[in-house]
């Protein structure tokens, strides 16, 4: 019987693990794959989770990220807004990050099992039992589901969002190119925006999200990247002249970004199990280390008992005051591009009025966390 059991071992799974284990609970993390892994991501991070990171021995100095702060926004005409971020941002494989966290989390004491899903989840008088598509058995007194985006656990707790397909795609590949090290480009597209930036090991990252239309309409990831994405001149010649690392892309769907519950079932959300920021804001990552943060300082302020319904309030109520607005104001973000007539008017009303842009920056981004 472990204090806290997590399902799923992302960013915010393995954060909790680490504060949660250093402050002596016995925590065990469950992942379903075996880092390390790729996984569909833009891999930029803002820089607004760096203090926190380094607070916590977290920060990953040692595999050299890439800093960013330059922005690049192209309309699919090739028409280009250029910004400085603030605050900036560090560009690093999940491949490398996630397994160097998963290290962290270890050594804070936390036990991390790999290449176990979590089918069904199941309350009993003292905690919960979650079982593995193997038959295995996980009991804990708290259960913190950080299953990211959408789970087979989601399905079988019925939570609300998941009887309603969503139409986006996620695609990455890992390349080489010519690219400015300090920059992050975001390329619009048909129904779509492809991110590329650096990150470690001289290679960059190029992820992108559209509609599953597109794919349907065009056959194959390689036909619809040729007739829509290739219309961007900036996308079609990162595509033809760039080197591909990978044998086949990551590709993931039914990508929501509605608004989600905090809890079901007793069980505790965090990261984007509890909500999504649309990528095109680039910090869904530093939402869910700050929302590991939020839920482990509430649970360690209740380590005695673990008393789930005082857990909650509070978190509940540091989550909505921190984030609601944030991921408002990032779908309505993500409405204004997509279409190529709205991208290119968004585009050019913005470098009419910049501030107007570092507005929109500073309202998807958070203040910076220690
Ligand atoms: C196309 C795209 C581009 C993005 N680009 C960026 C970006 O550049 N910058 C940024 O900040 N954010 C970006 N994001 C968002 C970012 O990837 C997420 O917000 C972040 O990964 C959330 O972390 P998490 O820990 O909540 O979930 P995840 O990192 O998704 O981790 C969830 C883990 O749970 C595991 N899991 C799921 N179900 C089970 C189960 N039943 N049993 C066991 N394990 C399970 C999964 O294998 C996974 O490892 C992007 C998202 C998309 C879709």
């Amino acid at each position: 019987m472990y204090d806290i059991l997590i399902i799923g071992g992302g960013l915010s799974g393995l954060i909790s693990a680490r504060l949660l284990a250093l402050e002596g609970l016995s925590v065990a993390v469950i992942e379903k794959n075996v880092y390390p892994f790729h996984r569909v991501c833009g891999e930029y991070i803002s820089n607004e989770v760096k203090p926190f990171l380094e607070s916590i021995d977290c920060f990953p100095h040692a595999l050299q990220p890439t800093s960013i702060d330059k922005l690049t926004v192209t309309a699919p005409s090739g028409f280009s807004l250029h910004a400085k971020l603030d605050m900036g941002a560090f560009g690093i494989s999940r491949y490398a990050f996630d397994n160097f966290l998963k290290m962290r989390a270890e050594e804070a004491g936390a036990t991390v099992v790999e290449g176990e899903q979590i089918g069904t989840v199941q309350q009993t008088e003292d905690g919960f039992i979650c079982t593995s598509l193997s038959h295995q058995t996980y009991r804990g007194k708290l259960l913190i589901g950080a299953q990211g985006k959408r789970s087979l656990i989601d399905k079988q707790l019925q939570r609300s969002f998941i009887h309603q397909r969503s139409p986006y795609i996620g695609i990455k590949y890992h390349i080489r190119t010519t690219h400015p090290d300090d920059l992050i480009a975001l390329h619009n597209f048909q129904d779509g925006y492809c991110g590329i930036s650096k990150v470690e090991n001289d290679t960059y990252c190029l992820c992108y999200l559209t509609t599953r239309e597109n794919l349907r309409k065009y056959g194959s990831i390689t036909k619809m990247e040729e007739a829509i994405l290739y219309q961007n001149p900036f996308l079609k010649k990162l595509f033809t002249e760039s080197e591909f690392l990978f044998q086949a892309p990551e590709v993931i769907n039914e990508i929501s970004f509605d608004a989600k519950s905090l809890s079901d079932q007793q069980v505790i959300f965090c990261g984007d199990a509890a909500g999504m920021i649309a990528p095109l804001c680039g910090n869904g990552m530093a939402m869910a280390i700050h929302s590991a943060k939020l839920l482990s300082e509430n649970i360690l302020l209740h380590k005695d008992t673990l008393d789930e319904n005082k857990i909650l309030k509070h978190y509940k109520k540091e989550w909505n005051a921190t984030f609601k607005q944030r991921l408002w104001i990032g779908r309505t973000v993500q409405k204004l591009f997509g279409r190529n007539s709205t991208t290119e008017i968004s585009l050019r009303i913005l470098s009419y009025f910049p501030f107007l842009l570092r507005w929109i920056i500073s309202k998807t981004h958070g203040d910076i966390i220690q």
